[in-house]
């Protein structure tokens, strides 16, 4: 064994040899991977071996795209047998509302290059004659979808990585990491220690295991889960001598279960809503390629509903079964990239779809490593999506709900209850007695509407429009025409200190640093020139300074801030020890001055203002500023202020006709403002220039990826973020959620970033990424909402107020 390696793996599942091979094919060939068993040893060698490219994701989406097509390849140059099959796949929709989610998943693979095919009950059966059409409405066909031998897999992996120049040590088990001051690690095995530079957790079974070496609790939890494998089926046997090839793969949303051929048979798997964790605090490391006792009482409701549908089945001895355990995170997608706050630790773990998504994985956190860039959007993926609010605990509720809502739809204005309130702010119980409907967002609740006084609190879930829609339009004209208080509670907030601050924000921000007492928008990139972030930055000294940004990416912006800490530079992470509560609309000075002394005339405290004053006794500072569009101030207090700041504002405010509104009235504010969000219309996958963030850009400084941003000025960007005007379906409306593709002369020339009524303007508006040549203003797009193709105008500038002159009175 090596004493010392650039990187060491640490878990050969599909998941770790996948990394490896990636590191290999960067040029990274010091490389080795320790396995405690032998490859496969934990959820990979009793896999079914499913993969499919559809996600909820776009960006994972191609990511299994490029996995399920990498197995030829690994296949061809290990010499390895990967075991493809490439059936095709058929998912089957029993009711309207799957019949629509399958329309958008056909529209959304569109501009990913995917092609697939709606298609009848009655064609469905001919390709699979197993199903009783009876139940099934239609479906949607993808070509793309198979099945691989998950050893063989991971075998091609291993083989090429060895050919590469990398080591395997299998039955060597890591029981110990020490990082040295250096940032290096020592990684101790039973057979000896391991010098590295980098580590990377691909413990799969026993990531979280691996994760608490070091003092990290992994938001990772094991699910048992069960399939069974019928004895050889006539049906079967005369489907395949009739058309010369397998069944397609079935996956059957009212049955919660997927179904594919096995041989002579069928294996039919199931997401059980009885669903049981294995080892839900500790995993046992004595646990070896072993299986958990099956538990058909368990999967009972969905056999039941499984042998209705493809009847055959029912009749079929069953050979075996299987029940064995694998990992989610608590929104199911995988857990990678660099740990915050550890040098030189990675993960690659919580792959609950090894086979889909293992190839992606290790390629993007590869790149992450090698690169100093994963090279993709992953933040779907990203491992700093979740805070230290990701308990144990927690863990467990989402993923058992995940688990048992695998094969659910859940709404885009639908709000899971597993799990919460978790973090809440002090006014929490002073909105719901408001009727506040509540959202989560990095474990914070937060109001999303305010539901009229004695009507329950809850919003309907849909695709098109809910009972949301015109008390929302009722906040929205509130703060169009008298003032709105809401909290803002739930952005990230940073606080920037120390000597030199000045100079380091200097060289991460396109934007010039504002002056003291004043705020601007910037933008921070990567070194490609690609958006890393975007945030408000508050000057309030020489060397202090307030940031805002996203706050669902607090752990992922702090990370990248952190990684670049100069050195008598202090960043601090606010959270909620920075509370707020935010005015808009025309009445808004009106009901602040109320209750300051200070001056907040313009000529006193002009748009963009940041200042610490008094409101009533509580000390705040106050920013004029508000994400509506209107003249609005976001009030900034400690938070054992906030419930007196409530109180005071909403008693100053009566007069004035006060009410509350809550984040959805503020997406349809924003929206008729032509204001772009985080991680909808800016994500690290655009660049400033395609953005058109152009105010934040100021050249007359060096910042990082400014050497791209003027070769791009220079050459034109490829493809520009675009304002739409569309014109919904009068009969049924519907109004885009994002990523629908937007089609002109008859092709697919782009995609929807995000959308939504604009109440006040009464227009339903999106953005969208189009070829740049194509983005002139007045020219006529469709945008494809619930399959229907609906015309689009692009709109030069803001429905409402494009001077700006409401929030600068
Ligand atoms: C019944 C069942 C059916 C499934 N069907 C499918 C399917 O159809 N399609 C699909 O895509 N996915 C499927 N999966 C999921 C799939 O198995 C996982 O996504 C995949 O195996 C995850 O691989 P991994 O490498 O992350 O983890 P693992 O396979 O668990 O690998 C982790 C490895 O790390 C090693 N290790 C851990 N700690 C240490 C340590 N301290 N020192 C040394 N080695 C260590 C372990 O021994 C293990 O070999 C299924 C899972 C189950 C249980």
């Amino acid at each position: 064994m090596k004493s010392s390696a650039q990187v060491v793996v640490i878990g050969g599942g599909v998941v770790g040899a996948s990394v490896l091979y990636h590191l290999t094919e960067l040029g990274w060939t010091d490389v080795v991977l320790v396995e405690r068993k032998e490859l496969t040893a934990g959820s990979t060698w009793h896999a079914a071996g499913g993969m499919h490219t559809l996600n909820g994701d776009p960006n994972v989406a191609k990511l299994q795209q490029y996995t399920v097509e990498l197995y030829r390849e690994i296949e061809q140059r290990s010499g390895q047998d990967c075991g493809i099959h490439m059936p095709g796949g058929l998912m089957l929709a029993g009711d309207r509302e799957r019949m629509d989610w399958l329309r958008m998943a056909q529209a959304r693979g569109r501009y990913l290059g995917m092609d697939m095919e709606i298609i009848s009950p009655a064609e469905a059966k001919r390709m699979f004659p197993l199903l009783e059409e009876k139940y099934f409405i239609g479906a949607l066909f993808d070509p793309a979808e198979g099945h691989v031998d998950p050893t063989g897999v991971t075998q091609a992996y291993a083989g090429c990585a060895r050919q590469a120049g990398a080591e395997i040590y299998q039955h060597t088990w890591v029981n110990d990491l020490r990082q040295r001051p250096d940032g290096t690690w020592d990684v101790i095995t039973d057979s000896g220690e391991i010098h590295a530079e980098h580590i990377v957790n691909a413990g799969g079974l026993w990531a979280r295991e691996v994760g608490r070496m070091i003092g990290l609790e992994l938001p990772v939890l094991a699910m048992e889960h069960m399939y069974l494998i019928t004895e050889d089926m006539d049906e079967v046997a005369e489907y395949n001598a009739a058309t010369g090839h397998e069944l397609p793969m079935g996956l059957d949303f009212d049955g919660e279960n997927y179904i594919r051929q096995e041989r002579g048979g069928m294996l039919l798997g199931t997401y059980e809503q009885a669903c049981v964790p294995w080892s839900p605090r500790e995993a046992p490391w004595t646990f070896d390629k072993q299986l958990l006792t099956p538990d058909l009482d368990r999967i009972a409701p969905s056999l039941e509903i499984a042998f209705k549908h493809y009847p055959a089945l029912g009749e079929a001895g069953i050979k075996n079964v299987i029940n064995g355990p694998f990992t989610f995170a608590p929104d199911g997608n995988p857990l990678v990239g660099p740990v915050p706050g550890l040098r030189n630790c990675w993960v690659a773990c919580a792959v609950m779809a090894g086979f889909s998504q293992g190839g992606g994985v290790g390629l993007t956190l590869a790149r992450w490593m090698v690169d100093g860039d994963p090279g993709e959007d992953i933040w779907a993926m990203d491992v700093a999506r979740f805070g230290n609010w990701a308990s144990l605990a927690y863990t467990n509720a989402k993923v058992r709900e995940n688990y048992s809502r695998r094969f659910r739809i859940t709404f885009p204005n639908e709000e899971l209850p597993a799990g919460r309130p978790l973090h809440t702010t002090p006014v929490y119980d002073r909105l719901t007695a408001h009727n506040a409907v509540w959202g989560a967002g990095f474990g914070l609740e937060h109001p999303l509407w305010f539901q009229r006084p004695g009507e329950e609190p809850r919003e309907d879930v849909t695709f098109r429009r809910s009972n949301a829609h015109p008390v929302v339009a009722d906040e929205c004209t509130l703060v169009r025409e008298r003032v709105g208080l809401t909290e803002c509670s739930n952005f990230a907030k940073y606080r920037v200190t120390g000597a030199g601050s000045a100079g380091w924000l200097q060289r991460l921000f396109t934007n010039r640093l504002p002056r003291v007492g004043r705020i601007n928008l910037t933008a921070a990139l990567d070194p490609n020139g690609h958006i890393v972030g975007e945030f408000s930055v508050a000057r309030v000294g020489t060397d202090d300074f307030f940031l805002f940004g996203s706050q669902i990416a607090e752990a992922h912006h702090s990370r990248w801030f952190l990684g670049h800490l100069a050195d008598g530079v202090r960043f601090d992470v606010l959270g909620l020890s920075l509370v707020g509560l935010s005015l808009a609309g025309p009445g808004a000075r009106d009901v602040l001055q109320s209750v300051t002394d200070a001056s907040l005339a313009t000529e006193n405290y002009p748009f963009m203002t940041f200042r610490r004053i008094d409101v009533g006794m509580i000390p705040a500072y106050v920013g004029r500023m508000t994400y509506t569009g209107d003249l609005g101030y976001e009030i900034w207090v400690a938070p054992e202020y906030q419930r007196a700041l409530f109180d005071l504002l909403w008693q100053a405010g009566k007069p004035y006709g006060i009410g509350l509104f809550g984040f959805r009235a503020l997406m349809s504010l924003r929206m008729e403002k032509m204001f772009g969000t985080w991680f909808r219309e800016y994500r690290p996958i655009y660049t400033p220039v395609e953005a058109r963030m152009h105010r934040s850009l100021k050249l007359d400084h060096d910042f990082i990826g400014r050497a791209a941003v003027e070769a791009e000025l220079e050459r034109g960007p490829a493809r520009t973020l675009s304002y739409f005007d569309i014109t919904p379906d009068p009969a049924e409306p519907a109004d885009v959620v994002g990523d629908e593709p937007i089609w002109h002369d008859g092709a697919v020339v782009g995609w929807v970033t995000s959308g939504a009524y604009a109440h006040y303007s009464r227009r339903s508006l999106a953005f969208g990424y189009v070829p740049s040549e194509l983005a002139v203003p007045g020219a006529t797009f469709e945008v494809e909402i619930i399959g229907q193709r609906r015309p689009a105008r692009l709109l030069p500038e803001p429905v409402l107020d494009p001077a700006g002159q409401r929030m600068r009175a």
